[in-house]
């Protein structure tokens, strides 16, 4: 046994990245390692949006062993193939970014140059989502699982999930308590630093009692209790980049069978999130206070629900940006403490997910050497990064010119990162995934053509073929694909098969 181990770890706050740490450290460290403590406010409250995830979540579920139909009962949830966005591109214009890739690889290549190719020698071609079984699906609000079936697309469905933020967090709850996990409530008023070094000591509760830990897990949301407010660690802002900076956010009543997909349609100065779940559901819309007031915005969003506005509307205001460093000290911010891209691409809980699982790949003893902080903070940094540029390309890449907003965020800067990505596609119709980002070729590629960038080439080596090998390679794609989403069941079907989650109670 290390004589310097870590003997207690203390998470301050109890929203989806608390809990998602404080179940992951009990399962990780099979509550025999050191004490998890877990201080929330129930006063201060949670901030209780953040319902759609990405296929990722997945593997956080497969670490903590959770029976997924289960975990879709509990959190009423539903499953994601992928987003659909509207008006994004221009007014009535819409597109899918669908989860898994497109068509298979042939000699060797992407399926995309292909159907580049048979683009530019046809001049029109099937859009390219009618070769992914996700989006096909999706527009059919079909799912299933994958099932192993040889060669078949129905091997390769790749999902997500809607779940409510509310009962995630019970869940996960049950899950850490069950493990160890000691949980405190109370209001955290006072941080003691340690004399000479500045770490973090202990936090004192309204109530006088002191909590003291030799590793801190900051999950207090955007005020960033430890990791700012007490040691003072600094914000990159990136409002010049991502102008939205509020949401207002409602709950309403369920219509109809749920999308197996979230909608995201764009507004004069914004976004409106729709999310289904099994007994409700989420929306929001998505603005930029200076462009539009949240009056405007409210009124915006009430009018565009499909169903009763179940709540009076709520706003949260943020600050799109990073940290300037995540570890801190004996200090590490997880979750909205440590920065916040706007959800339009539901990245904000797989980011905690991969922050929890940076921690655990570098977790520190007692001596916390900064080589091992460092790489924490160099890698989250980059994972960030390379988001915000990925969301940056949605709005970039519009041809909207009907408002203020769309105008500054058409012609605005951006980084050169995506400046060079874009520049790529548009010669060669290459992507590449880089430093091991976040959004795979397929997820470029979907947001570079549902947003009108065209590729001006494509890989020579598909000239190998001929016209008609490729017509009849790619038309077989379409087909296959086609065939098999016959096969699949509607996706309330599926539900009330397998996971259907009990009525909620009132
Ligand atoms: C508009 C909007 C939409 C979003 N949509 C998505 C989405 O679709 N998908 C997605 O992945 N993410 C989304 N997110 C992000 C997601 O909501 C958050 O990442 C997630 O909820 C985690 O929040 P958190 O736990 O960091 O903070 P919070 O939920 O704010 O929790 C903070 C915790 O700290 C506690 N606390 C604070 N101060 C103290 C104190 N002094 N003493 C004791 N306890 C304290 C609070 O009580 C609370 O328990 C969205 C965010 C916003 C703003």
């Amino acid at each position: 046994m290390l004589e310097n181990k870590i003997r207690s770890i203390v998470i301050v706050g109890g929203g989806t990245a608390g809990w998602m740490t404080a179940a992951a450290a009990s399962k990780l460290l099979r509550n025999q390692y050191c004490d998890i403590h877990l201080v929330e406010s129930d006063e201060i409250g949670i901030i209780g949006v953040g319902e759609a995830t990405i296929p990722q979540i997945q593997l956080f579920n497969k670490v903590l062993d959770l029976q997924e139909d289960d975990f879709v009962r509990k959190t009423q949830a539903t499953f994601k193939l992928g987003i659909e966005f509207i008006n994004w591109r221009r007014l009535g214009h819409s597109y899918i970014h669908p989860f898994g890739s497109y068509g298979i690889n042939m000699l060797g290549m992407e399926f995309h140059h292909f159907w580049l190719r048979l683009l530019k020698e046809q001049g029109k071609a099937p859009e390219i989502e009618d070769y992914s079984i996700a989006a096909v699906a999706a527009k059919q609000n079909r799912f299933m699982r994958p099932i192993q079936r040889v060669n078949s697309p129905l091997s390769e469905i790749h999902y997500a999930f809607h779940l409510d933020a509310g009962l995630y967090g019970r869940y996960l709850r049950e899950f850490a308590e069950a493990r160890g996990v000691k949980r405190t409530e109370g209001k955290v008023v006072q941080v003691k630093q340690r004399e000479g070094n500045g770490f973090i000591e202990s936090v004192v509760l309204e109530n006088g009692t002191a909590i003291e830990g030799d590793l801190f897990i900051d999950c207090s949301g955007f005020r960033g209790l430890l990791i700012e407010q007490t040691l003072k660690t600094g914000y990159e802002s990136w409002l010049d980049y991502l102008p939205c900076d509020t949401a207002v956010a409602v709950p309403s009543a369920k219509v109809g069978e749920p999308t197996s997909y979230t909608k995201s349609t764009a507004h004069t100065a914004g976004w409106q999130w729709r999310i289904p779940l099994q007994h409700r559901t989420g929306n929001g819309h998505v603005f930029s206070s200076q462009y539009m007031s949240e009056d405007e915005a409210t009124s915006i969003l009430l009018n565009n629900l499909d169903g009763e506005a179940l709540a009076e509307p709520r706003t949260i205001r943020f600050n799109v940006g990073k940290r300037k460093k995540y570890w801190n000290k004996n200090c590490v911010a997880i979750g909205l403490s440590s920065g916040f891209i706007e959800p339009l691409e539901s990245t904000a809980i797989h980011l905690i997910q991969s922050n929890i699982a940076r921690l655990f790949s570098l977790f520190p003893t007692r001596d916390f050497h900064q080589t091992d902080i460092d790489m924490f903070n160099n890698q989250a940094s980059l994972e960030m990064d390379r988001v915000r540029d990925f969301i940056i390309l949605h709005y970039i890449a519009t041809e909207r010119d009907d408002s203020d907003f769309w105008n500054y965020c058409r012609t605005m800067e951006i980084p050169d990162y995506l400046k060079r990505k874009i520049s790529m596609y548009q010669n060669s119709g290459r992507i590449f995934r880089e430093d091991e980002e976040l959004f795979n070729e397929t997820s470029w590629l979907a947001v570079m053509q549902g947003q009108g960038i065209e590729a001006n080439g494509y890989h020579p080596v598909v000239d190998t073929i001929s016209k008609e090998e490729l017509a009849a390679r790619v038309n077989d794609v379409h087909q296959v694909i086609a065939r098999s989403v016959e096969e699949m069941p509607s996706h309330q079907a599926f539900i009330d098969r397998f996971c259907k989650a009990e009525k909620p109670q009132m």
